[in-house]
């Protein structure tokens, strides 16, 4: 099976009062420089790490047809840096030709120069960290730029010739207003990006915002208004010719991320860097999450694997069902019943009446799919395949 290799970049210009994922503010050059020698020992020591880590052999021989540089702000490398880690990344697995390869970047954080450089290092694909058009709300989110910033980028992804950019947009923020929502949806769709990923917010426990929320001073966010936002989006993409293919996921046809589809059809994702998480499709394992110890840790050359996962059978069978569920066409309930022997109509008749009576499931053909407000309440579906 192909496997696709994740890069984490933990850097960013600022810290954004939402985020709870493993990024550092952007101090110097030299820190990037550790952090990227770091990276690329890791990379090439790959095979070993494994194979010390756990008895299983190691999975490099499988031909990589993704790249994705995640973060952070992956555009804050240089175009030297990034050579670098692809070197590495190219000596040490099969990597295909005409590969999806996509780096995440930020508004104002690259120029034409350095779009034109990362093109020609083969990055084809941007996922573009818009959020929202709306500059007060860019400011409660401390997200360090401002509207105006992301529409320049957008002209020079355009302008340095990437034909395939994917927009990030969240939903739900705090004061946000569903006519708010709708501006903003109108703004991205007119943009005619190839891809949106669209995200209900999301308040994650020891962050500013929550910090926020919690002393009054910004408002909770309300359920039902991201209901609306959410049929909102289902109905202005549909309108616009965009597809949906996961529950957070639209694009124009065949612009689908192959890499993130990994993650949906549980393949094989190879991933580098602190707190990345690779899976080989029967284990998973994660790094290391504070950066400096990640780097010490591998300048002592020591692994920086901190937790290793191998699933049974039954694990993998309940991630499968429930990853799959998050795409549009759904779960084959004929496939899942001869990949891994369980009926599920039949195991789990109970728990799917009440799901279809709540109108969050429903069946097509041989397919078991979430309705709309299945995907807006999908945790309480989830949570029946666990
Ligand atoms: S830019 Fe993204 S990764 Fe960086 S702090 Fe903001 S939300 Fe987090």
């Amino acid at each position: 099976m192909k496997a696709g290799i994740y890069i984490h970049i933990p850097f960013c210009k600022s810290r954004c009062s939402y985020c709870d994922f493993a990024t550092d503010v952007y101090r110097n050059n030299e820190a990037v420089e550790r952090y990227v020698n770091a990276l690329c020992t890791e990379i090439s020591d790959f095979r070993f790490q494994i194979s010390n880590s756990e008895d299983q052999n190691p999975k490099t021989s499988d031909q990589i047809d993704t790249i994705y540089f995640g973060g952070g702000t992956p555009s804050l490398l240089s175009a030297k840096q990034l050579e670098k880690i692809l070197n590495s990344i190219h000596k040490n697995f099969a990597v295909e030709e005409n590969i999806e390869f996509t780096l995440e970047m930020n508004p104002a954080t690259v120029s034409l120069e350095k779009l034109k450089d990362f093109k020609s290092l083969g990055v084809n694909r941007a996922s573009f960290g818009v959020q929202t058009f709306d500059d007060k709300a860019l400011k409660i989110l401390a997200r360090g730029h401002n509207a105006e910033d992301a529409r320049k980028t957008f002209e020079l992804l355009r302008a340095s010739d990437f034909d395939n950019i994917s927009f990030d947009l969240i939903a739900g923020l705090p004061n946000q207003t569903l006519n708010d929502w709708e501006r903003n949806l109108d703004e991205a769709l007119k943009l005619r990006p190839e891809h949106l990923s669209l995200y209900l917010l999301e308040i994650h426990e020891g962050t500013p915002l929550a910090e926020q929320i919690r002393s009054k001073r910004q408002p909770l966010p309300d359920e039902d208004l991201a209901a609306e936002m959410y049929e909102l989006i289902i109905e202005k993409t549909a309108g616009n010719g965009f597809l949906q293919y996961e529950i957070s996921n639209f694009c124009q046809p065949t612009c689908e991320s192959k890499h993130n589809s990994k993650y949906w059809l549980c393949e094989p994702v190879f991933a580098f860097g602190v707190s990345a998480h690779s899976f080989d499709g029967k284990k998973r394992w994660s790094n290391e999450r504070d950066t400096n110890k990640y780097v010490s840790l591998i300048e002592k050359d020591e692994s920086p694997i901190v937790e290793i996962n191998k699933l049974d059978e039954k694990q993998l069978a309940g991630e499968f069902a429930f990853l799959n569920l998050r795409l549009s066409k759904g779960l084959n309930l004929d496939e899942y019943k001869s990949r891994f022997g369980i009926d599920l109509k039949e195991n789990l008749a109970d728990d799917l009446a009440r799901l279809e009576e709540f109108g969050l499931i429903e069946y097509a053909g041989d397919c078991l799919k979430l309705t709309c407000k299945g995907m807006v309440y999908s945790n309480e579906v989830f949570a029946v395949f666990v």
